[in-house]
């Protein structure tokens, strides 16, 4: 493995609440890396929707070295069209009015019917899963269609909201159970890439249940690549299996762009609420994505109601806020992370103490955790400093969402070090651990005073281990952080 940068942020751009930016035409500068990177974002997320392998590679390499260059992580996120249905490619746009009939032809068309428009599908079982009724939503909903009538070589459908068609335009069937394969052939060839380029997340688009994790853990296994999944959750299926795709994953994306065509929009914050309470329970990170900053894809002040909706997921202890289009398009990528940075800082800055005390507990670590999060509330101004080398201990002290407490985590295993760059609260550090658990603190108090993270005097709950005689017993420190000898 070739070197890393040891550490994430530095401590003025912490928040409890980490951020995922999408790269893009906006943000593939080396410059506007670096200044994302030194802005305080967290995860840079590749949108496979949009990107080929070339390209993605070439990114790849260059988010690496301006890490190395500034001395500061970010993790690897990339994201798999999955399933998708598309309309396919016309010659010119093509302007449907209300009334006007539409047929979905699974081939290429020819010819077509006198006096109907038609268009490919790339879904040869379209004409069998949907019926008279049903709703076909064209390009993120701007177009509505309605099902005339349905057989296996053909849709027909009504226009009920006119609009401009375009080519490759994604369609939305809400309510149907689509019996694509959760991969495609470029999903396959996405993630030998990402797999190749040792990416830490794979997020899989259109989860519609715990199966279709399963055939992604597969084929990761076989590839020997133990990079961790996000399910998606993006249509009705996915909604109705949330609970066993969230068992099976590693944490979950409320993608709240399909979401919300898929169901009614009203129910969207109800949603986010469940994903978010369903994976604090499990332990697992959560992503709140889409239109947070919308607006500032081209204006460079954010509307109102998009800041209460950051405020809202960071109140509602989201592990990570998601930037799409603001940062792949947008005019003011650098300003949206700052101002995300600034309402997060502003509410977690406001908050009471306090932890979630309804965590369910299962063993007596669980139990050691809590009460070191118990311990750091009492004490205040304070941090928990905790070594991993699997990650779990970080992963349950930041389900149990201790308000104004960052959680010092410290690895010596660079892949579990970037998988908690998504944890809620976590600030993790890369180190080799010293035959002596004194000597571990003691280095990782070193680092804490190199990195600015704490002075020397401040108050820490240290969660270790002491040897007593033979025995290895899991304890709880409260100490003051000291230079190490070779630091003073
Ligand atoms: C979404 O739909 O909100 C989402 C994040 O997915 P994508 O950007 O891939 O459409």
């Amino acid at each position: 493995m070739e070197p890393q940068p040891t550490a994430t942020r530095p401590k003025e751009v912490y928040s409890l609440t980490k951020i995922v930016f999408t790269l893009g035409p906006a943000t593939e500068s080396e410059e506007m890396l670096e200044k994302l990177i030194l802005a305080g974002v967290d995860v840079c997320r590749l949108n496979m929707a949009h990107a080929d392998g070339a390209w993605t590679r070439m990114m790849i390499r260059r988010v690496r070295e301006v890490c190395w260059r500034t001395q500061r992580h970010i993790a690897l996120l990339m994201d798999v069209k999955g399933p998708e249905i598309r309309t396919g490619d016309l010659p010119a746009p093509v302007d449907l009015v209300a009334g006007q009939l539409v047929d979905l032809l699974p081939n290429p068309p020819g010819g077509g019917e006198e006096g109907v428009f038609s268009v490919a599908v790339n879904y040869p079982l379209m004409g069998r899963d949907v019926s008279t009724g049903t709703t076909v939503l064209v390009d993120s909903g701007l177009v509505r269609l309605e099902v005339l009538t349905s057989s296996a070589d053909r849709v027909r459908c009504k226009v009920v909201v006119p609009g401009r068609l375009t080519s490759r335009r994604h369609i939305n069937l809400p309510g149907v159970k689509v019996r694509l394969p959760a991969l495609t052939a470029k999903d396959r060839a996405d993630i030998a890439v990402g797999v190749e380029e040792q990416v830490d997340f794979f997020a899989l688009s259109f989860v519609r249940e715990a199966d279709d994790i399963d055939i992604l853990r597969r084929l990761l296994s076989d590839l020997k690549c133990d990079a961790h999944i996000i399910a998606k959750i993006e249509d009705q299926s996915g909604l109705a299996n949330l609970d066993e795709i969230a068992v099976a994953a590693d944490g979950l994306m409320v993608a709240r762009g399909d979401l919300g065509i898929e169901v009614p929009m009203e129910d969207l914050p109800l949603i986010q609420r469940r994903a978010i309470d369903t994976c604090i329970r499990l332990r697992k990170p959560v992503i709140v994505a889409t239109h947070l900053l919308e607006s500032m894809i081209s204006s460079p002040v954010p509307t109102r109601a998009e800041v209460s909706d950051i405020a809202t997921a960071v109140w509602s202890t989201a592990d990570a806020i998601m930037l799409s289009g603001e940062t792949t398009t947008g005019r003011y990528p650098l300003e949206c992370v700052q101002l995300m940075k600034r309402v997060a800082g502003r509410i977690e800055g406001s908050a009471a103490k306090g932890y979630n005390a309804g965590l369910p507990l299962k063993t007596r670590k669980d139990r050691l955790l809590r009460a070191a999060v118990v311990l750091a509330q009492e004490l205040g101004e304070t941090g928990i400093v905790v070594f991993t080398r699997s990650g779990n201990f970080p992963q349950t002290l930041a389900a149990l969402r201790p308000w104004r407490c960052p959680v010092y985590a410290f690895t010596d295993d660079p892949k579990v070090f970037r998988h908690m760059l998504l944890m809620w609260g976590v600030e993790p550090f890369l180190m080799n651990f010293m035959p002596s658990p004194e000597a571990t603190i003691c280095s990782a108090f070193a680092y804490l005073i190199r990195r600015g993270w704490a002075q020397k005097g401040d108050w820490m709950v240290v969660v270790t281990n002491v040897l007593a005689g033979k025995q290895t017993i899991d304890s709880i420190e409260m100490r003051q952080v000291e230079a190490s000898p070779a630091e003073t």
